[in-house]
């Protein structure tokens, strides 16, 4: 091999510099000599001179490289890289550069840095694994009373359940796919700046599981599970507000082949109720007496939420007068605690009014 220039000078620092300064200096140069910054006639040039940068930083980035280089020279670090010595492969800093290289792939996207992207370790997907299921959502609307007692409702929904035929395998004679080889990815070869980079994928033939079966499912096509109509008895505790959700595990889609089952969220409406407002866990409702009940006292039945109850109005009720019936309310969701049911009383005034009604009550007016 012929004299292989010192890395410290190649970084144009001294035997005795800091990681900082060996860093600054290294991305200095690594700025300069950017492929993308250069004229086609020294392109050629610029990459040869981004990569000696890029093993020189490598190695004296390194403490413990830097130390073998420092006391054996290149004969220290030559075993750390390939045959051919160092590539784009040994180079493990793209972090420190990447909004250098920014430009030169296309910046970063998805939350992949460029990194990433070069060697195909793409965090997105995943190899090996099972297809999960993924969850479900559906409304439940309530009436009043039965948020006032708790319920259990019956919803009918669409999912996808384990195949009963295949038990969610697929099909029959599972064998390691031929694809892949039972890795569940397959290496794509791809050629960049860097070089020649290999390209992990999840594999097409087998969606990344690494099986296979000679024989597919006819009832679910293979995915080893199946669209049904699903009843599901949903139970639902007193209490309970517009936007509550419950989350019921396993109830889900199933996923492919037996991947994990995701979650059925109920979440939880109200209807408008004809009689009552519900203020939190009081329930209020406006109630009609006559100007004698008014007057004189008497007793009416009202409404509650569990049926008809009678209540005494004093002598003397003036309209807007508001009783309260305690513990008429809802139950406190996750306590014991109920709420109260506010009545507010109001004067019906007759109408239309008959002609002895108006002579009696113009001499009623006439004694006030
Ligand atoms: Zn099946
Ligand atoms: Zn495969």
């Amino acid at each position: 091999m012929s004299a292989k220039r010192d890395y410290y000078d190649i970084l144009g620092v001294g035997r005795d510099a800091s990681q900082e300064v060996i860093k600054t200096a290294y991305r200095k140069l690594a700025r300069k000599y950017h492929p993308d910054m250069n004229t086609e006639e020294d392109k050629k040039q610029a990459e040869e001179k981004f990569k000696q940068l890029s093993e020189a930083y490598e190695v004296l980035s390194d403490p413990k490289k830097r130390q073998m280089y420092d006391q054996y020279g290149h004969e220290g670090v030559s075993q750390q890289f390939g045959q051919g010595g160092f590539t784009w492969n040994d180079f493990t800093h793209f972090n420190d550069i990447e909004d250098i290289l920014g430009t030169l792939l296309g910046g970063r996207f998805g939350g992949e840095s460029i990194s990433d992207r070069l060697f195909g370790r793409s965090s997105r997907g995943g190899f090996g694994g099972k297809r999960e299921g993924g969850d479900l959502q559906v409304t439940i609307a309530l009436t009043l009373a039965e948020i006032s007692t708790g319920t259990t409702k019956k919803v009918q929904l669409h999912r996808y359940e384990k195949c009963k035929i295949c038990n969610g395998v697929g099909g029959k004679g599972v064998k390691n796919c031929t694809k892949c080889g039972g890795s569940g990815q397959v290496r794509q070869v791809s050629q960049s700046f860097f070089g020649q980079f290999i390209n992990v994928a999840t594999c097409p033939a087998c969606g990344g599981n690494g099986r296979m079966v000679s024989q597919i499912c006819g009832n679910c096509n293979g995915t080893g599970r199946s669209d049904v109509v699903a009843t599901v008895a949903i139970r639902i505790p007193a209490g309970v507000s517009k936007g509550n959700y419950l989350s019921l595990r396993g109830q889900g889609n199933a996923g492919e082949q037996g991947g994990a089952i995701g979650d059925l969220i109920a979440v939880i409406d109200e209807i408008a109720d004809s009689v009552f407002e519900r203020r939190n866990s009081d329930v209020f409702t406006r109630q009609y007496i006559s100007f004698p009940t008014a007057a004189l006292g008497g007793e009416i039945e009202v409404p509650t939420l569990n049926g008809k109850v009678r209540m005494k109005i004093p002598r003397g009720t003036q309209s807007g007068k508001v009783f309260l019936l305690k513990g008429k309310g809802l139950t406190e969701l996750n306590s014991h605690r109920k709420g109260d049911e506010l009545i507010e009383v109001c004067v019906k005034v007759p109408d239309p009014i008959s002609q002895e009604q108006e002579k009696m009550i113009r001499e009623l007016d006439k004694l006030l």
